[in-house]
């Protein structure tokens, strides 16, 4: 205790009497952050480190921006433009925070321990283990690439998820047309170096399948004159289209696009085997066909870490596919734990679940009836804790509860209806067919990081004053509203200076215009002014001077 009170001490007003008793300060409580990218940066960004003892454990020591990843595939934008190292953000909140370069292996939620393990050397004494406890553990550690077990995915093909993947993507690019160009080859064997498959055909994909058409047709087909003709880039997807999380506008002007430019996009094409020399896909009409590649990048969706599905089956999550959170972003049952980003989902409540604690907390004259006022006075509690009800309503162009009751009532006109609980129950039935699962994406990831981050800040307050805004029971009375995810829209570069965007309320721009958007968007949301300039000067040197092709 009197270590940790020496750290409070050491922050109190630095103008202050230092010979002034200081009170006994209770020792401030222990907060581990596993995991360095957009979830756990954000969230240690934003946290008021003072009130914490804070510990940072990552196997990276650098925060890395994943949207440009796919440029640095290409040498549009530098490795070291787009990563930030973690010591230099903490750094910046006053070098209280901790930071061990190490990967967490298991957590004991029992004991409030984290078992880690160096990954800068072996040679460290017991194989470099150390434990960890925690008071608060949140966990941000993302998730790995799904290869759905096909055979010879992990030893054929490269990912696109950390920097390295990107470096080694653009240097097997490079090392294909070099092949390609060695005289003892026959024709068949260069079109086969040259064939580069994408595989999946979500935003990742599409965009690292349109970098690198861009690459080839604007800067290596100069280079590479007499073998760019045989260069061929196919797109496989299992489903029915591309993108298909964006709006069909942008799928079929994706879809034209890439048939102009000549990508072989391969929709309903099922990716079954990977050897040396083959890629083996499956539809239903023609069967199984393989063809010779040069390089596969597999881009399919993601799963879960190993160890924290062995964290998930200590907890009673074993049936779960991701690791499960209540809207406060807590891991259920599971004390001082959160999880936040690509390795959790939140589990919305239900509205069906409580409809009879809603019907008791609405009916305030206990008349066992609801009439429409009664239901309207509690109307933003329900909206806070169900954000389902006014996205079903809002499919419905209905305007508000009113227009629910009163279509359950079948009576369109009548001021006074009332219902009863079986009543309630029906008009509100279909209500939770509305509820969303959030995109793996950094946008909800750095978003759930500031939101817990301002819970952790706001959390002695509320402990001494514990009545929060949300009334309605379910699961005892909450302290903080839940997690509002708020969604900014997307973006799909689609290679050529085009980008197509959706923006909220289904705002769809498609072309050069929201290529500069695009541009705009990315430099303001680097993460500080040093990778903003390098990502800003990269950019330019690529419009004047084409991308580099050395390696
Ligand atoms: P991550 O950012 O992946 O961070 C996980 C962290 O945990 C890393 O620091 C990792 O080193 C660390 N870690 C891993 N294992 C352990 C362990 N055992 N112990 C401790 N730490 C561990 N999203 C968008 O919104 N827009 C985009 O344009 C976009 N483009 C993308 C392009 C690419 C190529 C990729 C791969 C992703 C893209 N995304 C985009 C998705 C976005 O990157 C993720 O949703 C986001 O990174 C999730 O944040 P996270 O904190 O959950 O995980
Ligand atoms: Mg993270
Ligand atoms: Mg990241
Ligand atoms: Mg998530
Ligand atoms: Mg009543």
């Amino acid at each position: 205790a009197a270590a940790s009170s020496g750290g409070l001490v050491a922050y109190a007003d630095s103008g202050s009497d230092a010979a002034v008793e200081q009170p006994q300060l209770p020792p401030r409580k222990k907060v581990v952050v596993l995991g360095t990218g957009w979830g756990g940066t954000t969230f240690l960004r934003n946290l008021d480190s003072r009130l914490y003892d804070v510990q940072v454990i990552s196997p990276r020591n650098y925060f890395a921006f994943t949207p440009l990843l796919p440029s640095v595939t290409s040498g549009t934008v530098e490795p070291r433009s787009i990563v930030e190292p973690i010591r230099r953000v903490l750094e910046k909140k006053g070098g209280e925070i901790k930071f061990w370069e190490a990967e967490c292996f298991k957590i004991d939620p029992q004991s409030k321990k984290i078992h880690c393990r160096s990954n800068v050397g072996t040679s460290l004494e017991g194989n470099g283990e150390f434990l960890v406890d925690y008071d608060y553990l949140v966990v941000a550690v993302g998730a790995r690439t799904n290869t759905f077990n096909t055979p010879g995915v992990v030893e054929n093909c490269h990912f696109l998820k950390e920097v390295e993947d990107a470096q080694k993507i653009r240097r097997s690019v490079m090392d294909c047309f070099e092949r390609a160009s060695l005289p003892f080859l026959n024709e068949e064997e260069r079109k086969k170096n040259l064939h580069f498959v994408v595989v999946g055909g979500g935003p990742t994909g599409v965009e690292f399948a349109a970098s690198l058409h861009d690459f080839v047709t604007e800067d290596l087909s100069k280079l590479y004159p007499s073998i760019q003709h045989l260069v061929k880039i196919s797109l496989i997807e299992a489903a029915d289209h591309i993108l298909t999380m964006f709006d069909k506008r942008i799928t079929n002007f994706a879809e034209d696009k890439f048939g102009r430019d000549g990508i072989d996009v391969k929709t309903g094409y099922k990716v079954v085997k990977v050897s040396k020399d083959d890629i083996t896909m499956q539809n239903p009409a023609t069967g199984d066909i393989s063809v010779p590649y040069g390089m596969a990048v597999w881009s399919t969706g993601i799963g879960t870490r190993p160890f924290v599905v062995e964290f998930m089956k200590q907890i009673g999550q074993a049936n779960r596919r991701v690791l499960a959170t209540d809207e406060w972003l807590r891991v259920r049952e599971c004390d001082g734990v959160y999880a936040i980003g690509d390795c959790a989902t939140i589990n919305q409540r239900k509205v069906m679940e409580d409809i009879s604690e809603i019907f008791r907390v609405a009916d305030k004259d206990k008349s066992g009836t609801l009439t429409v006022k009664e239901i309207q006075d509690i109307l933003d509690d329900i909206y806070v804790r169900y954000p389902q009800v006014q996205l079903y309503l809002k499919s419905k162009q209905m305007n508000g509860i009113a227009d629910l009751v009163r279509s359950a009532k079948g009576d369109a006109e009548k001021e006074s209806v009332e219902l009863n609980i079986e009543e309630f129950k029906k008009a509100l039935s279909l209500v939770d067919s509305q509820v969303k699962f959030l995109p793996a994406t950094a946008q909800v990831a750095s978003q759930q990081g500031q939101y817990l981050a301002r819970c952790f800040n706001k959390m002695k307050d509320a402990e001494e004053n514990p009545e929060g805004p949300i009334r309605i029971r379910g699961e005892g009375r909450h302290r903080f509203r839940p997690f509002r995810y708020r969604h900014l829209g997307q973006f799909a570069p689609l290679g050529g200076e085009q980008t197509a965007a959706q923006l909220p309320g289904d705002w769809i721009s498609i072309g050069h215009s929201s290529q500069w958007l695009w541009y705009s968007v990315y430099a303001t949301k680097q993460i500080s002014w040093r990778t903003r300039m390098l990502v800003v000067s990269d950019w330019t040197r690529r419009f004047i001077f084409g991308r580099d092709s050395s390696c």
